[in-house]
């Protein structure tokens, strides 16, 4: 076998996906700067951010508050864009893409974990995880179920699918988060801070359901500031002033 068909079978097994040869890096961001404009000042947030993320990994991007986590996370997954520098991800350059194609790509390819839970007091968790499904019109209404019950499983609240939010602890409403955020099979799921709001065990046991999703071929990108959070990630990623100063590797 020639290497690239080696490199292209690895990316499969990783991901689970026969994208061909190139699906093998999911992320690339190459002299990615982004500056915010707030009256007549302009501030630098990122610098030139070269960073590259493989088919299956598991990345935790690091460094201090103001370092330019968020704003790396957002240009990854097309809901920011950056001044300048070109984006890829799964093999599409975010920077072509409107804000209409991006939505509809990003529903399609990225699930994504806010650090409030973001769910819908109304519905109850198995709702809440069939919503991007929904939205998808992925599959019948008994597919969408199925999947839905499969992701919980996943997340291991297979026994409270039918809880409302308000009926679940802190932990278990991110882990519905979680699960909302697999509903649609994603190349990638991305985390700003998903333990920001838990305690420090609850937070532990999040990152054994992150580690989960990533078994399952999932890559997983998440921000932290806790070096021991961190250290749960393949590789750890550390921003400083806007730049990578480490990129794990
Ligand atoms: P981190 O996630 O590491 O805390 P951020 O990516 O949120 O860092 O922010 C990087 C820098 O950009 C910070 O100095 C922050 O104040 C600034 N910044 C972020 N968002 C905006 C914005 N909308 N307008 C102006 N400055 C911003």
């Amino acid at each position: 076998m020639q290497p690239d068909i080696d490199a292209a079978a690895a990316a499969t097994a990783a991901t689970g996906r026969d994208g061909g040869a190139d699906t093998e890096v999911v992320i690339a961001l190459r002299g990615v700067e982004r500056v915010y404009r707030s009256g007549h000042l302009d501030y630098l947030a990122l610098r030139g951010v070269d960073l590259t993320v493989d088919a299956g990994e598991m990345v935790a991007i690091a460094g201090p508050s103001g370092s330019g986590k968020s704003t790396v996370l957002n240009i990854m997954t097309g809901i920011d864009r950056p001044t300048s520098g070109s984006v890829t991800v799964g093999g599409r350059e975010l920077d072509s893409m409107s804000e209409d194609e991006l939505a509809v790509w990003r529903g399609e390819h990225v699930g994504i974990v806010f650090q409030f839970f973001q769910l819908l007091p109304t519905l109850t968790a198995l709702e809440n995880t069939m919503l991007p499904l929904d939205f998808a019109r992925r599959g019948s209404v008994e597919e969408r179920l199925t999947t839905a019950n499969e992701r919980l499983e996943l997340v291991g609240l297979g026994d409270r699918v039918d809880r409302f939010p308000s009926e679940l602890s802190g932990g278990e409403q991110q882990r519905v988060a979680i699960a909302r955020a697999m509903a649609c099979d994603p190349l990638l799921l991305v985390a700003d801070e998903p333990t920001g709001n838990l305690d420090s065990e609850t937070a532990s046991a999040m990152l054994d359901v992150l580690q989960s999703v990533n078994r399952t071929g999932t890559t997983v990108v998440y921000v932290t500031h806790d070096v021991t959070l961190g250290a749960r990630a393949g590789r750890v990623v550390t921003l400083r002033d806007g730049v990578v100063v480490d990129d794990g590797r």
